[in-house]
């Protein structure tokens, strides 16, 4: 593929290969209205030291989504050359434009990151940032972690994620990696749109891929910010980047067997939760209620649980709109 496409725009200011610390940008020309020749600077810090795999650590990819950004700023300045064998690249926020607007996606072309891989080199500035991480940064990398969280519409329990994959040898050395992550949830996701997804990508790269949900509500919480940060660093113990002790955490293994482990509303209105995150419910329990509020005395609509399971993410905002996922089900391992 890259022999058939243009060089990236995207420069970085740092030699990725030199040993030691080095903070530095990914430089991207972005000429606008208030900045004729101006640059998008991304934040990127490089640690290398002796041999060994490299880890490219990620967070930002939807803008409005924290504890990961600020497990990996925390994570970018604390970190030692000498802490480490190999190599950590680390981007806290990949969509710069869309984390500085607190936003999931772009304010510049409205692009959603993680829809838009491969990306482009000569497409939107959001393609161009997709295709370097496609082109340039994925290639270097051993093992890839992508921090999310629910962001302004939706809240989860905190888990790590991985995915079914095609290859079986693959499929376990990334669920390996979630479950040395030690979130209090690991969950074998089942993505309803995983076209252009930056972990489609980095699977297909044949990369152990790990991703998570951190709680969301476009905001961090306190609990959740050490779970990123306790996360981050046994992933780069269990790559064998890191030489520190890992701190091993009980975790609830979860797998989504269905599509009917997504409670969609086919109203809108406003949103009684009825059960919360973490809940365990049986199948046909109460999970919430949807009020008309164009009126008072209508009917109210329900939604129950179409199978039993554990109650992982749902809708944060009060008022629901058709069609937005109400919530979310995990089912324990061999339920
Ligand atoms: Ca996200």
């Amino acid at each position: 593929m890259s022999s058939i496409l243009p060089a990236s725009p995207v420069t970085c200011s740092v030699d990725l290969a030199a040993p030691g610390v080095h903070h530095g940008h990914l430089r991207l020309p972005h000429s606008r209205d208030t900045s004729a020749w101006g640059t998008l600077l991304i934040p990127l810090t490089v640690v290398s030291h002796g041999q060994g795999p490299t880890a490219l650590l990620t967070g930002g990819n939807h803008g409005d989504e924290y504890e990961g950004p600020i497990a990996l700023f925390d994570l970018a300045r604390s970190l030692g050359a000498e802490d480490i064998q190999g190599r950590v690249i680390i981007v806290p926020a990949m969509n710069y434009p869309a984390f500085l607007d607190a936003k999931r996606t772009s304010p510049v072309d409205g692009g959603n990151l993680n829809r838009l891989f491969p990306g482009h080199p000569r497409g939107s500035l959001t393609e161009k940032i997709a295709d370097y991480f496609q082109r340039y940064l994925l290639p270097l990398a051993d093992f890839v972690l992508d921090f999310h969280s629910g962001g302004k519409s939706l809240d989860f329990v905190p888990f790590a994620a991985a995915h079914h994959l095609g290859d079986p040898p693959h499929e376990a050395a990334c669920r390996q990696a979630m479950l040395a992550f030690a979130a209090p949830y690991s969950v074998t996701l089942r993505e309803l749109d995983a076209v252009g997804m930056y972990d489609t990508a980095a699977e297909n790269l044949g990369k152990v891929f790990v991703s998570t949900e951190l709680g969301g509500g476009g905001t961090a919480r306190a609990e959740l910010v050490a779970i990123a940060k306790r996360g981050v660093r046994n992933f780069l113990c269990h790559a064998g980047i890191l030489a520190a002790q890992a701190e091993p955490a009980p975790t609830k293994l979860l797998a989504m067997p269905g599509d009917d482990c997504y409670v969609v509303s086919h109203h809108q209105g406003l949103v009684e939760p009825v059960v919360d995150l973490g809940a365990e419910v049986a199948a046909g329990a109460l999970l919430a209620r949807v009020y008309d509020v164009q009126r008072t005395g209508a009917a109210v609509a329900e939604y129950r649980a179409p199978r039993g399971g554990i109650l992982i993410g749902r809708h944060f905002p009060g008022l629901v709109q058709v069609g937005d996922p109400l919530a979310i089900l995990g089912v324990a391992e061999g339920d």
